[in-house]
């Protein structure tokens, strides 16, 4: 049996119904991992001892596979997200070496639940960009083609997941990055709305749009990993006290009588037309499962790649003023004063598109430019914001494409920082809004490149976004391709 290509809930059955176990599956995946990943590079560390010593303890019967849903599947975490003991990156030179003393929220629940941690994933430096290329490490490259991108900046957990290098993994998500990743390797990929997650532990880039979020092979284990990880964190003042709902519960729901939103200003020139054909498709998809659908207007879409790239900046830059290598870090040797430490280790420590956006967030928050760059942001997201919450008195979700482009070629864009900023521009409103959305795969072109749907909610609605999302693919067979990888063979 191909356990690698399995979800996690299947996985955890075959684990409690002892048909297979835990050992087994992790050097499954580990095996996988050495023969596969010298191609993909999704993994910047890896922990296959200790996640076997874990095994070990629930094939003993120390811990039990009762603990929860995904009790005993191994999965995989972006490295900008603290786990005691290991190394956490970033995907930057700055923090090589680093080692978190603490637990992230996250991690420490999904210890609880019996999660086995098989390594941290590769991303773009701090999370910033839209294809993994931003990494101070590796390349990760898309599994459906080698050539291209996997996406960003979760790009190492959505290969992984596509992989099979991992059963599940969490990836984060600013204005796009657990979505667009996903969208273009084929797995599913849900953002939580703003506060649903607790981000403790997980390193800041822009702290009022950062979210953490599961990478999944399905959609049921999309809402059993958000259980997990869910819900209200005294440690994070901007998780909400709002009670969990059963999400596994809600997904065999029919979604007849739903009024689903299509955006118009989400289908413009521009979009690849195999893209807008898949996502079209899909819509009809939804219409013959009973939803009723209705055309609704976003007008401040246009605005969005403008305000989120002064806001996210702006919150970067002042995020990352603690990395000075006084405290921990990458600290240069040989400096002639205290500045002079300051200057080089941040030289040398960043890579040039985190100095990009430091000098961009410092500059649209420098006295004089405030009012007419950050401020202003900040004004064209509330009214982001409004358009949101005017489209939803009119339909119960929004659906539309993720990413108006599939994954393209390694180098495509990376010396043309403003194409790969363009290239978010069905992410980044619902990112500065706040709200839920998921990416669940809809199609491919006709190169064999996958294409996501994105299915956006109300606050605090991800129950009605996996439903819909769980519908979607019942339907459908996207989900069920696989990609094949050169050097392990076919990932089956
Ligand atoms: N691509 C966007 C950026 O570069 C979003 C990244 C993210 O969501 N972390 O900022």
């Amino acid at each position: 049996m191909d356990i690698h290509s399995l979800p996690m809930h299947r996985i955890h059955d075959l684990l409690e119904s002892r048909q297979i176990g835990a050992v087994e599956t992790v050097l499954a995946f580990l095996e996988r991992i050495s023969s596969i990943d010298p191609e993909v590079n999704a993994y910047l560390a890896t922990f296959g001892e200790k996640a076997t010593e874990e095994a070990k303890l629930f094939d003993s019967g120390a811990r039990q596979f009762s603990a929860s849903p995904i009790a005993g599947t191994p999965i995989a975490i972006k490295d900008v997200i603290c786990m005691r003991g290991t190394s956490t990156t970033c995907g930057s030179r700055i923090l090589q070496g680093f080692v978190s003393p603490y637990d992230a929220t996250v991690t420490e629940k999904l210890r609880r639940a019996g999660s086995i941690f098989l390594g941290k994933t590769n991303l773009d430096e701090f999370a910033m960009g839209s294809s993994t290329e931003n990494s101070a490490y590796l390349k990760t490259r898309n599994p459906w083609d080698i050539g291209r991108v996997p996406g960003g900046s979760s790009g190492g957990s959505a290969a992984a997941v596509a992989a099979g290098l991992c059963a599940g993994a969490l990836g984060t998500d600013t204005g796009g990055s657990i979505r667009q990743p996903s969208s273009f390797c084929g797995v599913v990929g849900l953002k939580p709305t703003y506060g649903r997650v607790s981000r403790f532990g997980l390193v800041a880039f822009a702290s009022s749009l950062d979210q953490i979020g599961p990478i999944t092979r399905d959609v049921e284990d999309a809402a059993l990993l958000l259980q997990a990880i869910a819900g209200y964190d005294p440690a994070d003042s901007t998780s909400v006290d709002l009670p969990v709902p059963d999400y596994r519960a809600g997904l065999k729901q029919p979604i007849e009588g739903l009024r689903l939103g299509i955006p118009r200003q989400y289908f413009i020139e521009g979009t690849h037309p195999e893209v807008e054909k898949a996502v079209r498709e899909a819509i009809a998809t939804c219409k013959n499962l009973g939803a009723t659908i209705v055309d609704i207007s976003l007008p401040h879409t246009e605005y969005g790649i403008a305000a989120y790239y002064i806001i996210a900046p702006a919150e970067a830059s002042s995020n990352l003023a603690r990395y000075d290598g006084v405290k921990y870090g990458h600290r240069a040797q040989n400096s002639a004063d205290l500045m002079d430490m300051y200057r080089k280790s941040r030289s040398e420590g960043f890579g040039s598109e985190v100095k990009r956006r430091i000098m961009l967030g410092t500059y649209v928050l420098s006295a004089g430019y405030y009012e007419a760059y950050y401020k202003k942001a900040s004004q064209v997201r509330t009214l982001i914001g409004r358009d949101f919450l005017e489209a939803f008195e009119k339909c119960d979700a929004i659906v539309a494409p993720v990413s108006p482009i599939p994954a393209f070629r390694l180098g495509e864009k990376s010396e043309d920082p403003l194409q790969m900023y363009l290239s978010d521009v069905f992410t980044l409103p619902a990112s500065l809004a706040g709200i839920p959305g998921i990416s669940v795969p809809c199609g491919f072109t006709s190169e064999n490149l996958p294409i996501g749907l994105q299915i956006l909610g109300p606050h605090f609605r991800e129950d009605l976004v996996l439903r819909i999302a769980n519908q979607f693919e019942q339907a459908t067979d996207f989900h069920l391709k696989n990609p094949e990888v050169k050097g392990g063979g076919k990932c089956k």
